[in-house]
């Protein structure tokens, strides 16, 4: 089983549990519809939606997501954005703290996506 994004069914349930903040900005989810800027998203920590384990698969809010969109991650945090939030390398969640030392790769995990493109 796995969502729209290809995210497989246990990653996506951990994934929820870890992270109820932005991992980026660290601003607390909320299920309120009315309020887009701290509804949940799924993120890429590495834009490569074949990477799709616990070390990169994250939840950011939509404004992050928004701003971040195609660029790497470290190239990103050098934005405006960043600076205007401080989101820095100190700042952010953990999970992505790891993505910086040692960024998550196919490698690990070419294994489950044997004859699938
Ligand atoms: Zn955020």
């Amino acid at each position: 089983m796995a969502n729209r994004w290809g995210i497989p069914q246990e990653v996506e349930d951990f994934v929820k549990q870890r992270d109820t903040n932005c991992v980026y900005c660290r601003v607390e989810f909320s299920e309120d519809n009315e309020s887009r800027k701290t509804k949940p998203s799924w993120e890429h920590i590495i834009n490569d939606i074949r990477i799709n384990g616990i070390d990169n698969i994250t939840l950011c809010c939509m404004s992050c997501n928004a701003s971040k969109g195609a660029k790497l991650l470290e190239d990103w945090l050098e934005s405006y954005y960043c600076k205007s939030k401080e989101i820095t390398v100190d700042s952010v969640a953990s999970v992505v703290k790891n993505a910086i030392a040692n960024p998550p790769n196919l490698n690990k995990i070419t294994m489950h996506n044997n004859g699938y493109q």
